[in-house]
């Protein structure tokens, strides 16, 4: 059996939809098809969340967007008379639901009730494109059988008791073909969570995981994993092949193309992910694998923006030393931020985290209670992995970095934006 994830780009619009039957109907075995909400419908459905949770009046305009794209797409896609409407009619009026409600008192466990509406309709569309295509499958709300603790928009999944359920639901019994949602999972009491954003390659990884799956394939509108985002440097290659850790260093360090999460269930199985491009599903794309001896890979660039570099000096006369760190590690955990590079001298500590969370500030307040802090919001960290010092004269150029790092394997920039 064999995981097939589509991401939000892929089923775009209904070329993409078409697009997705073709890849399916080639394949001949037993499938799980795992699929993202269409487009951007998330953020949108984040705006819905937004408008509803802070009783803003405008959820009827969103309401209509929602409704509007998914029709129009369904108009191409099938006969005017074809049950499906009736379909998202039914998850547009729970959705409605949800709204006409008094809101809970917690802003996740709402986000994670509306939010889900995205793939739930994305897969009811796909389920019955398929099926209208001659090709037979079963719809699965996967809520039924991935099960988490109730941590809503980050939650936990509970492997032994989800793979039990797995099991029982995606039988391969009476059906070859099965459609579920990514992103999205419930607790035992059935309430909705959803497990991170772009969190729909985890859920294709966890489901081989316990479905013991021959492999996994993540269809993607690039041809693979490759050594640069090409919309920045067109010359970037497709890897062919690549271990596990790689791909974990690589995601760790930004690479979009994976989602963190993903690779840990399948390397624990050994069960390989190919990345590939649903444009071109005929070209081989990339392998994530065990390999055996080390591979020669190409310096390998990931440009990772959205970053603060902040510099802490003690404000009595202590050093930096394991107390202050501690106590700094603990503010970073307490606001949940993410670090992505550290380096200390004798009396300043210096490191860069992802600055999109939004207590940032109060993050910033909370270390000036003991530090002096210097930061500047506007850098990006360059990584390369595999470095050599041609590849670092071509990317980092003549800009002079603000803090510079190297391992064996990996060289950082902190650079102005
Ligand atoms: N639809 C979700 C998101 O956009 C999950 C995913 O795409 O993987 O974050
Ligand atoms: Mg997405």
């Amino acid at each position: 059996m064999k995981i097939f994830k589509f991401g939000g780009a892929s089923v775009k619009n209904a070329d993409g939809v078409r697009n997705l039957a073709a890849i399916v109907e080639r394949e001949e075995g037993e499938l799980v098809v795992v699929v993202s909400a269409m487009g951007k419908t998330t953020n949108l459905l984040e705006t819905l969340c937004d408008a509803y949770f802070h009783r803003r009046g405008d959820t009827d305009v969103i309401m209509r967007r929602l409704r509007e794209y998914h029709r129009d797409i369904m108009r191409e896609l099938f006969a005017a008379d074809d049950a499906v409407y009736g379909e998202l009619e039914e998850l547009l009026a729970l959705l409605d639901g949800v709204l006409a409600g008094e809101s809970a008192m917690c802003y996740d466990y709402e986000y994670d009730r509306i939010v889900s509406f995205g793939e739930l309709i994305s897969t009811t569309i796909v389920s019955a494109y398929l099926r209208r295509e001659g090709v037979d499958n079963r719809f699965v709300d996967v809520r039924r059988c991935l099960k988490t603790d109730a941590s809503y928009r980050n939650a936990n999944v509970d492997l032994e008791l989800s793979g039990a359920l797995c099991r029982g639901v995606f039988d391969f019994q009476s059906e070859r073909i099965y459609v579920t949602q990514g992103f999205i999972a419930g607790t035992r009491t059935n309430q909705t969570t959803t497990l991170g954003r772009e969190g729909s390659d985890y859920t294709a990884a966890l489901l081989a995981n316990l479905l013991d799956a021959e492999s996994v394939t993540i269809w993607k509108d690039v041809p693979g994993v490759m050594n640069a985002d090409p919309k920045e440097y067109p010359q970037a290659k497709v890897i062919g092949r690549m271990s596990y850790k790689e791909a974990i260093e690589l995601s760790h360090f930004g690479a979009k193309v994976i989602h963190p999460k993903t690779i840990k269930p399948i390397q624990n199985k050994r069960i390989p992910l190919y990345v590939k491009s649903f444009l071109y599903p005929e070209v081989e794309g990339t392998v994530i694998a065990e390999v055996d001896e080390p591979l020669r890979l190409p310096p390998i660039l990931i440009n990772k923006g959205g970053q603060c570099l902040l510099t802490l000096t003690p404000r009595d006369f202590s050093f930096i030393a394991e107390e202050k760190l501690s106590k700094i590690f603990a503010v970073l955990a307490k606001y949940k931020l993410k670090l992505n590079l550290m380096q200390n001298s004798a009396i300043s500590f210096s490191f860069c985290v992802d600055c999109n969370g939004a207590l940032f500030e109060a993050f910033i307040r909370e270390l000036q209670e003991e530090f002096e802090v210097l930061y500047n919001r506007d850098v990006r960290l360059l990584t390369i992995r595999h470095y050599t010092e041609a590849a670092i004269r071509e990317i980092v150029g003549d800009r002079v970095p603000l803090v510079e790092q190297r391992s064996r394997l990996t060289a950082q920039f902190v650079i102005q934006n």
